[in-house]
């Protein structure tokens, strides 16, 4: 079965436009709003920023960007997180990544205060996330639209066999994190696992989160019969049959691995969407907490 995160995502991003509209129908006053700084202009990042921006304007949250030069200095972003930091009509703040390489990332996702950081990249939230009783504000959009889409397939995580394929700060280590605390059994495989050892996990595990960037990696005839096989991966591969010369795939290969698992998400149309209906999700989070606290001051 393919897994539908189109049309999940559309179900979550509809659930939140009613609460906003629920909300403001007895508190007019609640706007959730996400301001968005885009540095440089990778043609990637403006795409994800335009998808993000789309879907927030949906949702009835208010979205602006910041759109800053490829030569910006770390301090002027820094300056401008500040100023962001201290707005009482900011209730979310992301720095589309990647920075150009002249700015420290982790200095700049570090900057976000920890109840406006709907990316979930700053020290406090990464931090209660790896702690094992952690109460994180908020958790990463991609990792957090994953575990919903387990969930809303009602996959069994607890006492699964779980590979996570990839140890990156925004996608591997956090969902690594997630399916332990909800009780897998979790194995993180990396570029200096040797093939053996990988393909050996992967035919033990009940889920398979794989999030490389290498285009269908990971082939069916590695996998367990039966498992549940969610594609992070986007990764963009030559196509002459398309106008635009190439085409997305994942890091899975979706012909051989749908033969074997019982679940597979698609590229695109799986865990993409998800990511951004768990970024408006965070928004929402953030514009409660910050409208009791104006509330109540
Ligand atoms: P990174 O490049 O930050 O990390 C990649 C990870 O994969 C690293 O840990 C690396 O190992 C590991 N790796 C690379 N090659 C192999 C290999 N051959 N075998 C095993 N492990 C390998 O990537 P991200 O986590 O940021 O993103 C991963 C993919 O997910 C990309 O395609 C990205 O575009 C996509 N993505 C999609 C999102 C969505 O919403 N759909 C959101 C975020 C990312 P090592 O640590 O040893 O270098």
């Amino acid at each position: 079965m393919i897994i539908d995160g189109k049309a999940i995502a559309l179900d979550v991003r509809t659930k939140i436009h009613e609460e906003i509209r629920a909300i403001q129908a007895k508190s007019a006053d609640f706007k959730p709003s996400l301001t968005i700084i885009q540095v440089g202009a990778r043609a990637d990042s403006t795409t994800y920023v335009k998808m993000k921006l789309k879907a927030a304007e949906e949702a009835a949250i208010a979205c602006n960007i910041i759109n800053l030069p490829e030569s910006a200095t770390e301090f002027e972003l820094l300056n401008h997180v500040q100023k962001l930091n201290e707005s009482v009509d900011v209730d979310g703040i992301l720095v589309q990544l990647p920075l150009p390489a002249h700015i420290d990332e982790a200095k700049v996702t570090s900057a976000v205060l920890p109840d406006k950081d709907v990316d979930g990249f700053g020290p406090f939230n990464v931090g209660e996330l790896s702690k094992k009783n952690g109460e994180p504000t908020f958790l990463p959009c991609t990792p957090k639209g994953i575990m919903e889409l387990l969930a809303r397939y009602n996959v069994q995580i607890d006492g699964a066999n779980a590979v996570v394929l990839g140890r990156s700060d925004i996608v591997g280590k956090p969902v690594a994190s997630l399916l332990t605390k909800a009780n897998a059994t979790v194995t993180t495989l990396h570029s200096k696992t040797p093939q053996a050892q990988l393909e050996l996990f992967l035919s033990q595990a009940d889920i398979v989160v794989a999030a490389i960037g290498q285009p269908a990696f990971v082939k069916g005839e590695w996998l367990k019969e039966g498992s549940v096989v969610i594609d992070v991966g986007t990764n963009f591969v030559d196509d002459a049959t398309k106008k635009s010369g190439s085409r997305m795939v994942g890091d899975i290969d979706f012909e051989s691995a749908s033969t074997k698992a019982a679940l597979i998400t698609p590229v695109p149309g799986g865990v993409g969407p998800m990511t951004v209906a768990s970024l408006l999700e965070n928004v929402v989070i953030a514009a409660k907490k910050h409208h009791v606290k104006n509330n109540a001051t």
